[in-house]
């Protein structure tokens, strides 16, 4: 290791300020030491974001910060765990120190927020490239697991979908780009609350960051089943809504990606428990479909018609 990576580290130790009694030993050793609560069950999640593949190049070090553990908190959302620690390993081209303060100042506001704290991590030289890993604790009998939706189930979405996706549209197309779908873009809010209101009320949940009707798939895949959605019931901000008509807003909320909201399952006499979860959480919840027997998702308008069937890329989730 050389001197400057030490310094780097050292920079990142001291601003590591989430202080937890059950961290028994974090930044600084071989390895961190981290006590689990009794009757939990540990939680894993890791993501990496690239420069250029998961955020323009040019996107501010602070929602870079921001956003890498963003989206690994997203993962706990969607098992309805409690979030508790996380590691940072950091690949940059040329450890720049204002440029880790900038990333530290998204990275720890976020943590901040959700108690969590920074154990441990890796610094090393090299393409610009984040990678976390989040840890966190739940009930294993009231996880949120994927292949968990049952023929009859509701389907629901939280929050609104397509924002983030518009923006980065806007931004290929060199355009002005709303500041409100900018925000959602750069600095997703992840459904902690929302997911652990949700675990022992609804049955399969799963983030959405593919985009609501592939993830929407992974789920009716691994519980066997299909399911069928309204494009035209799914939530829409004012933003996305002023910004995009017709068929390109229907294709950013259905296809889009980059949500971060949870797209979730219930049994139908649930949907009182559901509303109090979200309430509780305190975002809005949608119901946008029902699980069906079969397999592939069916995708409608309001009036009854399939939808984006004859556009290429819409079969394969039939
Ligand atoms: P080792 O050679 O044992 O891997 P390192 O020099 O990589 O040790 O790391 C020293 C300590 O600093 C370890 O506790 C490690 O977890 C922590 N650390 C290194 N990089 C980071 C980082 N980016 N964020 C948080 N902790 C880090
Ligand atoms: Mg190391």
């Amino acid at each position: 290791m050389s001197a400057r990576e030490f310094d780097l580290i050292e920079r990142i130790r001291r601003r590591a300020a989430t202080a937890r009694d059950d961290v028994l030993l974090g930044i600084g050793d071989d390895a961190a030491l981290l006590q689990v609560p009794t009757g939990q069950t540990l939680v894993v999640a890791t993501d990496t974001l690239n420069a250029g593949v998961h955020f323009p190049v040019e996107t501010a070090a602070s929602d870079i910060g921001w956003k890498a553990l963003a989206v690994n908190l997203s993962d706990l959302a969607a098992m309805g765990a409690q979030p508790a620690w996380c590691t940072l390993s950091l690949s940059l081209p040329d450890g720049d120190p204002a440029w880790v303060d900038a990333f530290l100042d998204g990275f720890t506001a976020l943590a901040a927020m959700h108690g969590v704290a920074l154990v441990g991590g890796d610094t090393t030289r090299g393409p610009l490239s984040v990678s976390v890993t989040v840890h966190g604790f739940v009930d294993a009998a009231r996880a949120l697991r994927r292949a968990a939706a049952r023929d009859g189930d509701d389907v629901w979405v939280s929050g609104t979908l397509g924002d983030a996706a518009a923006a980065l549209t806007q931004w290929r197309a060199g355009a002005l780009i709303d500041s409100s779908l900018r925000e959602r873009l750069d600095r997703p809010v992840p459904r902690v609350a929302l997911g652990r209101a949700l675990a022992g009320v609804a049955n399969a949940c799963i983030d959405v960051s593919d985009g609501l009707l592939a993830d929407l798939t992974h789920v009716c895949v691994a519980s066997g089943v299909g399911a069928q959605i309204d494009v035209d019931a799914l939530p829409a901000s004012e933003a996305l809504r002023t910004g995009f008509g017709g068929d390109a807003r229907r294709h950013l909320q259905a296809a889009g990606g980059d949500d971060y909201e949870l797209c979730f399952t219930a049994r139908s006499d649930e949907r009182d428990a559901v509303e109090a979860a979200a309430c509780e959480a305190g975002v809005a919840v949608t119901r946008i479909g029902t699980v069906v027997a079969g397999e592939g998702v069916d995708v409608r308008g309001s009036d009854g018609a399939p939808w984006g069937s004859d556009s290429a890329g819409w079969q394969h989730f039939a």
